[in-house]
C-alpha cells in the first residue's frame, strides 16, 4: 500500500515536471532587442520568464545593420519590442513596419538627458544627438526601470519577478557605477584623455571625468576625413595624449596608423556600442564596464 502510493506520487510529480517543462519555452514571452547589451539588460530584468532575441549580435555594429527576413519575421513573433533610440536603430521604423510587428516597442532610454553635438557633414554644421547614453550606469538605471515597466505592460502576471530581478539589477549597477568613479579616480588626472574610433564614450566621459577624443563622429556610418585625421594627429603631439583604444566594433587600422605616426600607444579594446560573445571578456553590460575600467587603467596609471 505504502509502496503503491510512493510509486503514485512519483508519477503525479513526473507528469507535472514534464507539464512544466514542455509549456515553459511554449508561455515565455518573446522579447526582440535591438542590439547585444540590451540583449543582457532584458535577459537580467525579464529572467526564466522571458525569452531575448538579439537582432545585431555580439561584435556587431547597429549603425550599419541592415536587417533580413529572418529578423523581419523574428520580429513578426514577438511579443515586445526593445530598442535604444536617441536615433541609435536607423533601420528600426521601416523594419517594424515591414514586419508587421504588434507588439509593444519600448524605448530604453526614454527619459536619458541626451548629449547633443554639432558635426560638420560635407561643411555643413548639424546637431547630432549622441545614442550611447548606456556608457553612463546612471542611465543604465533609467534604461533598467524602463525594461522592467515595458515588461508588466506586456506580461502583468509576471509583475513581482520583473520587479524583484530589477530592483537586484539596479542595485549591481548601481554598485558598479561606485565602483567606476573609484578607478577613475585612481588615475593622474593629466592622463584622463584618451582617442577612440568613433565617438561612443562621450556619456562614459561626461559621467566619469574622461575626455574622449574620436576621429570618426557618433555614427560609424561616415569615415573620417583625411583632414579629420591630420587635425587629431596634430592634437595628440600637441597634448601628448598618451594611448587610443581600439573598439571592438569597429576596423582599427585608422587607430593602428595614428598611433603609428603620433608615438601614442595602443591602449587594448574597448567594448562601445555591443558585448563580446560569452566566453569573451565583456559578455554582460556589466561585464563590459569592468574589462573597460581595467583596459583604461592598465593603460593610463603609468
Ligand atoms: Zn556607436
Amino acid at each position: 500500500m505504502k509502496n503503491r502510493l510512493v510509486v503514485q506520487i512519483g508519477l503525479a510529480l513526473l507528469v507535472l515536471l514534464g507539464l512544466s517543462g514542455g509549456a515553459d519555452s511554449a508561455d515565455k514571452v518573446k522579447a526582440v532587442a535591438s542590439f547585444s547589451i540590451l540583449g543582457d539588460m532584458v535577459r537580467q530584468v525579464g529572467g526564466e520568464r522571458v525569452e531575448v532575441v538579439t537582432l545585431v549580435g555580439p561584435d556587431g555594429d547597429a549603425h550599419v545593420f541592415s536587417p533580413t527576413p529572418a529578423d523581419a519575421k523574428m520580429l513578426a513573433g514577438a511579443a515586445v519590442f526593445f530598442v535604444n533610440g536617441l536615433g541609435f536603430e536607423g533601420w528600426m521604423e521601416r523594419l517594424e513596419k515591414s514586419s508587421g510587428f504588434k507588439g509593444k516597442t519600448i524605448v530604453a532610454s526614454e527619459g536619458v538627458k541626451p548629449r547633443t553635438m554639432v558635426e560638420e557633414e560635407g561643411g555643413t554644421p548639424e546637431t547630432i544627438t549622441d545614442p550611447h547614453a548606456w556608457q553612463d550606469l546612471a542611465n543604465g538605471k533609467i534604461y533598467a526601470a524602463n525594461i522592467r515597466d515595458g515588461l508588466i505592460a506586456t506580461d502583468p502576471d509576471g509583475k513581482s519577478v520583473y520587479e524583484a530581478n530589477a530592483a537586484k539589477y539596479l542595485d549591481a549597477i548601481a554598485k558598479e557605477g561606485e565602483a567606476v568613479k573609484e578607478a577613475i579616480g585612481k588615475l593622474p588626472p593629466e592622463r584622463l584623455r584618451i582617442i577612440t574610433s568613433h565617438d561612443a564614450f562621450g556619456y562614459f566621459g561626461a559621467a566619469y571625468g574622461l575626455e574622449i577624443i574620436a576621429p570618426e563622429g557618433v555614427s560609424t556610418e561616415s569615415e573620417a576625413s583625411a583632414q579629420d585625421v591630420a587635425k587629431i594627429i596634430r592634437q595628440i603631439k600637441a597634448e601628448k595624449i598618451p594611448a587610443v583604444f581600439i573598439e571592438n566594433i569597429t576596423d582599427h587600422r585608422l587607430l593602428d596608423q595614428i598611433a603609428r605616426e603620433t608615438g601614442a600607444k595602443i591602449g587594448g579594446t574597448l567594448y562601445s556600442d555591443a558585448l563580446s560573445g560569452p566566453d569573451g571578456p565583456a559578455p554582460t553590460y556589466l561585464d563590459m564596464f569592468r574589462h573597460n575600467i581595467g583596459t583604461l587603467t592598465a593603460a593610463l596609471s603609468s
